[in-house]
């Protein structure tokens, strides 16, 4: 059985383990916080929405593939809960992430997403989009502004296009879903790889790839970002799906609405901050005043992701290293991104066809930027 050593404890350390040990390896997660989704994937609400992109390219392609196989993921993992055999926890065994009894588990909901279309670039642009990635009318359409109100709940202004099997999920309860039954050693910074004894190590350490020196070059940047936790009101509340624009409003959970998230490049500081709260309510009242309308600050989440160079996720072997692996930069994408990119990662240490094609395989890989 392969041991593998996974770096961090976020969507894409977790991913990889889920999908190592369901392949019949043997994952070790080591996390340098107290907890597991401590960094960027300690949102209680996120949505997974397909990359959007007019031409077909490996972006779109990748993306293409990791928005349906999250679904498929998303699907297996509330329907399977009782069939799955536990670890067993003995006295002095590193933390073992606890096992769920309720079906829903990761709080999916495939509420759907509307895009909005509020000028005439974007018109042109999701047109050339529903062209370009050829899925049928019942995976994505384009509606009018009455159609896009009726299916939204609440009244917009504005025509969208419609991703029905978009939706939210918890990030947080996705990383404890997917390493359950694993063995996870928290308050563990490891430091270097060079004396890891495992058959193969991936780095799954957001930003922290940068201070392993098989990894201290590749070209990453933070990008701070925050939510703002609003009170539903009596308007509000109306709101089924998500809706998502220069930012997004995602339906109440739990007695709150998410409306994210700013970006900002080059930020890696990580405190909350009322002029990001400002800032996700105006780019929602420019858009949906209505929905805007006496929203109340109730809270706030604020953490940093990571961007490559080129906005695309670095997933694959380090060059030169035959036994480590990353994934990372998974930016504003991680929910889906992150599991694409564990089942390319587990096809690799475990000699499997691999499941991307060629084309999306070079450009995702570490090397490319040598
Ligand atoms: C405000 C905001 C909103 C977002 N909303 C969404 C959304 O709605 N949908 C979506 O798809 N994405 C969203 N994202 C992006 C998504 O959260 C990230 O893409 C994703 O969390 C990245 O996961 P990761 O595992 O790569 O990084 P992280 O979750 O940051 O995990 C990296 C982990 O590595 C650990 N670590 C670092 N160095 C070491 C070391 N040396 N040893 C051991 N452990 C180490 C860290 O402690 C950390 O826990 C959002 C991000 C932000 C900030």
């Amino acid at each position: 059985m392969k041991r593998v050593v996974i770096i961090g404890g976020g969507l894409a350390g977790t991913a990889c383990a889920y999908v190592l040990k369901q392949a019949g390896a043997e994952p070790v997660i080591y996390e340098a916080g107290s907890e597991l989704a401590g960094g960027a994937s300690g949102n209680s609400v996120g949505l997974y929405n397909p990359r959007l992109s007019a031409h077909r390219t490996p972006e779109s392609d990748f993306y293409c593939a990791a928005f349906s196989l999250a679904i498929r993921t998303f699907s297996s993992l509330c329907h399977s809960e009782r069939s799955e055999g536990s670890h067993a926890k003995k006295p002095g065994d590193p933390s073992v992430a606890p096992l769920f009894q309720d079906d829903n588990v990761i709080d999916w909901n495939a509420c759907g997403a509307l895009h909005l279309i509020t000028d005439e670039k974007r018109q042109k642009q999701l047109a050339q989009t529903i062209e370009t990635w050829g899925w049928p009318d019942e995976h994505m359409r384009l509606l009018n502004v009455a159609q896009a109100s009726e299916v939204a709940g609440v009244m917009l202004q504005h025509d969208a296009l419609y991703l029905p099997q978009s939706g939210t999920v918890s990030p947080q309860k996705l990383c404890a879903r997917y390493a359950q039954g694993v063995e996870v050693h928290l308050n563990a910074e490891i430091k270097g790889v060079s004396d890891v004894d495992a058959d193969a190590v991936i780095l799954a350490c957001g930003m922290g790839l940068r201070r392993f020196e098989e990894t201290r070059d590749l070209p990453l940047a933070p990008v701070r970002g925050q939510v703002t936790h609003v009170k539903p009101t009596q308007a509000s509340q109306k709101l089924r799906c998500n809706l998502c624009y220069n930012g997004y409003i995602l339906p109440e959970t739990d007695g709150v609405h998410m409306v994210g998230a700013t970006f900002q490049p080059g930020v890696s500081d990580d405190a909350v901050k009322e002029a990001d709260d400002r800032e996700n309510l105006e780019a929602l009242s420019g858009v949906a005043p209505g929905v805007a309308k006496e929203l109340e600050v109730s809270g706030h989440w604020s953490a940093v992701r990571v961007s490559a160079k080129d906005h695309f996720p670095v997933i694959g072997r380090v060059h030169d290293h035959k036994h480590l692996y990353v994934s990372t930069a998974h930016s504003a994408h991680g929910v889906i991104g992150s599991i694409v990119g564990a089942h390319l990662i587990a096809d690799m240490i475990l000699d499997r066809p691999l499941s991307l094609g060629k084309d999306v395989v070079q450009k995702l890989k570490p090397g490319r930027f040598l």
